[in-house]
């Protein structure tokens, strides 16, 4: 074999597509000759390099898919972590006054509601047994607009006024604090 296609058969056997037959023809001729045993071992070590650095060299993007995965363990951690004391304090806070505006305005307007409850076949029961209930409710709340009125004379206006208040504040306020508690989750 000659030099020439030994180092032919030296490339495709970097390349890797050495036959058997082929690399039994190489192996034979750099046991014989020297120049071609020296290109082999050079070809050879080029190769183990550049083997090397391309494992060593990380591949594009992977340096911005490692850091979103970091990121996506902090997210994870952060949400793992127990929520903040001002946002149950929030939590808590809008529930009480939306509760708290429910109650009023049942208060207000709980004739209409209790009829409305009592047309429907499906509340009928429940609005029946809610009705002595209700009738305390009304009592209780009479009893303060009478204590109100006799503490103030025009007493009945006042309470009037301050249910009108009340409920739009209320729903404000806890409209307010609802929005800084969903930034704030949305911030984490
Ligand atoms: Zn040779």
């Amino acid at each position: 074999m000659e030099c020439n296609h030994a180092d032919k058969l030296m490339m495709k056997y970097m390349d890797g597509i050495l036959t058997m037959e082929e690399a039994q023809k190489l192996n034979f001729h750099i046991t014989e000759c020297e120049s071609c045993r020296e290109s082999f071992f050079t070809y050879q070590m080029v190769m183990d390099e550049l083997r090397d650095e391309s494992a060593m060299k990380a591949p594009d993007g992977f340096e911005s898919e490692v850091m979103a995965k970091i990121k996506d363990i902090e997210i994870d951690y952060k949400l793992k972590e127990p929520m903040p004391i001002e946002n149950i304090s929030a939590m808590l806070w809008g529930v009480f006054s939306l509760l708290f505006g429910i109650g009023v305005l049942l208060c207000i307007y709980n004739q209409p509601v209790l009829k409305f409850l009592l047309e429907n076949p499906y509340t009928k029961d429940w609005a029946q047994a809610m009705i002595p209930t209700m009738d305390l409710l009304n009592e209780y709340i009479n009893d303060i607009k009478t204590k109100l009125q006799e503490f103030v004379s025009d007493g009945g206006q006042i309470f009037t006024v301050v249910k009108m208040i009340a409920v739009p504040v209320l729903t404000v306020l806890a409209s307010i604090k609802y929005y800084i508690y969903r930034k704030k989750k949305v911030e984490i």
